[in-house]
């Protein structure tokens, strides 16, 4: 591991933790009820009551070696992306990314010794463009990531979309003679709108490997709690298994924990009553484009991508702060000129804020 880069990883916050971090300050110094804070993904549905109950069952009847003690490595495998990256990408190997993206993925990517390769998407409807796709596969292609419904434009890739993606990924794996990986980053897959159904991935193309995490369906971020599932239809499936076992390993994710995996015995299936982002999703849209603002209508995920009214988002950011509204300007996302609104909060404080908008509005479109 290069020393250097690791400390400056340490040192620097995210953009996000940074308005988050700025945010629980301005909150201690002027009151929670004054700061509209949109800056962090942290699900705002109660916890699902049964997933509660099963919890305080496990930790009063249960013996306490069972429930705290080590599960069979590699347990249900959390941190599925560093894990995935780490044994999935070959040193020096290229993963396609599409922007805007996760910033998460480049650490996690040139941390497994992989280099990100930015694909962008199309910017009225943040669906992916096929030609820049086949542009920039290669012969040094390991792998490519999907975020669908995404963070941060709530895109969701359609069937066809999907069925297109696959089809150029055979393609390049019989031109370059080598197995390229499709990973499905899907931590919002019950979060979607309309009725929209998110196809499953795997049925689609060969070689997928899935991250799944319940911080999101079951509103439970700080836990860690996930799985990566490697299709079996992989040629080799029990070798790419292997593989994610042992990135495990090397990267000392003994198990996800144990509570969290007995509880998951009988609550998989469940999710918070996410209707909740739906009402907020309908509530911040209307009002937003109502006073001048322009963003893609979301399908999914609970983010709204708002274009920024002045070039440089950073300069939008922080004119919001003015008015104690947190967004986050859109540049570590890969895509530059709009900002990040996170919905998973109360209705509450986004009709509270509404006022702050349009002061905010007023300032641009007037
Ligand atoms: N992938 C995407 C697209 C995300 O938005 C997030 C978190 O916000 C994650 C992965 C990481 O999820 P977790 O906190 O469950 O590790």
């Amino acid at each position: 591991m290069d020393r250097k880069r690791m400390e400056s990883l340490g040192k620097k916050r995210s953009v996000i933790r940074e308005l988050f971090e700025y945010g629980n300050k301005r909150k201690a110094e002027i009151g929670d009820e004054n700061v509209f804070d949109f800056s962090i993904g942290n699900p705002n549905a109660p916890v699902p009551k049964a997933v509660e109950e099963e919890l305080v069952r496990l930790l009063t009847e249960r013996n306490p070696v069972e429930i705290h003690g080590y599960t069979s490595a590699p347990g249900s495998a959390a941190a599925s992306l560093t894990i995935s990256f780490s044994a999935l990408v070959e040193e020096g190997g290229e993963v396609i990314i599409f922007t805007p993206c996760f910033p998460e993925y480049r650490v996690y990517i040139e941390t497994a010794g992989g280099k990100p390769v930015a694909v962008p998407c199309k910017e009225e409807d943040f669906q992916i463009d096929f030609e820049r796709l086949e542009s920039a596969l290669n012969e040094k292609t390991s792998a490519v990531i999907i975020n669908s419904p995404n963070n941060p434009s709530g895109a969701v890739l359609s069937e066809e979309s999907i069925i297109r993606l696959s089809e150029i990924l055979s393609e390049a794996e019989r031109r370059f003679g080598k197995r390229i990986f499709l990973i499905s980053d899907e931590p919002y897959r019950e979060i979607v709108y309309d009725g929209i159904k998110v196809p499953f991935v795997t049925k689609y193309y060969r070689d997928t490997v899935v991250c799944y995490s319940y911080s999101k369906s079951l509103s439970l971020p700080g836990e860690r709690v996930g799985y990566i599932l490697v299709s079996p239809e992989i040629d080799g499936w029990k070798d790419v298994y292997a593989a994610v076992c042992g990135a495990g390993r090397a990267l000392g994710y003994i198990c996800t924990p144990s509570v969290f995996q007995h509880m998951l015995t009988s609550c998989a299936g469940l999710t918070a009553d996410l209707s909740v982002y739906a009402k907020n999703r309908e509530l911040l849209y209307g009002a937003l484009t109502e006073m001048g603002f322009s963003a893609v209508r979301p399908d999914g995920a609970f983010y709204l991508f708002v274009k920024s009214p002045e070039a440089n988002a950073a300069a939008f950011s922080e004119r919001a702060k003015k008015y104690e509204l947190l967004l986050v300007p859109s540049d570590d996302f890969g895509l530059s000129g709009y900002v990040r609104i996170s919905y998973c909060v109360s209705e509450n404080q986004i009709r509270r804020s509404l006022p702050a908008f349009r002061k905010l509005a007023e300032e641009y479109f007037k």
